[in-house]
């Protein structure tokens, strides 16, 4: 039987980034999502929660999603699934990105299991699908539980907002065909914790924000 999913979410980096703890609360086994950077603060997260720490997710490869990926692949013992392969350059880029922006302790990091569209990722007893998003970075990618009405979006899409694409690798019409020919089509019902901000709904986003209107 499908556990039911809790989230918490903990914002780190100077990036203020939705790090999120997602577990079933059925069995108290979870993954953490997008572990940044602030390595103390999330494990102390885990440890207030009471859950068992199984894998960790990554929705794409910039900085403050990924900076401290391998780190706590390490601390923690568990495999690091995610993103989709096509963000390998930036993964493998992450000392010189850190640098770059000033934050100490960044390492490279190269995930025991890439994830590409149709995939499925098992969270204890939670079941996610994986959607290929292209457009904020080329390897994106969203989780959703269609079971759960459940989904985390990294940068994809937020509250009136989509991911930027003035990075490189991005690009604009990519992202909001990505968007709207397979994000928004999962359901109006469907929650979501994006990367950044305050969370939402699918609905909410397709009926309101303003760059998904035609
Ligand atoms: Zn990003
Ligand atoms: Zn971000």
């Amino acid at each position: 039987m499908a556990g039911t999913p809790r989230a918490g979410i903990i914002p780190v980096t100077p990036f203020q980034q939705n790090c999120t703890l997602i577990w079933s609360d059925e069995t108290k086994v979870g993954a953490v999502v997008d572990p940044g950077g602030d390595l103390d603060r999330i494990e102390a997260a885990i440890r207030d929660q009471g859950i068992t720490i199984e894998k960790i997710l990554l929705t794409h490869g910039h900085i403050d999603h990924a900076g401290g990926a391998d780190e706590l692949r390490e601390r923690l013992g568990v495999p690091i699934e995610g993103p989709h392969e096509a963000d390998r350059y930036l993964l493998d880029s992450l000392p010189e990105t850190g640098a770059n922006y000033g934050l100490e302790g960044a390492r490279a990091v190269t995930p025991d299991r890439w994830l590409a569209e149709g995939d499925s990722v098992s969270v204890g007893d939670l079941a996610f699908d994986i959607l290929h998003a292209p457009g904020h970075s080329p390897g994106s990618v969203v989780f959703v539980s269609r079971d759960a009405r459940f989904a985390l979006v990294g940068d994809v899409v937020f509250k009136g907002s989509v991911g930027r694409t003035d990075l490189p690798g991005g690009n604009h019409d990519q992202l909001i065909r990505a968007i709207k020919e397979k994000v928004l089509p999962l359901g109006d019902d469907i929650a979501f914790i994006p990367g950044h901000g305050p969370t939402s709904t699918l609905g909410e986003e397709r009926m309101t924000n303003p760059f998904l209107q035609e």
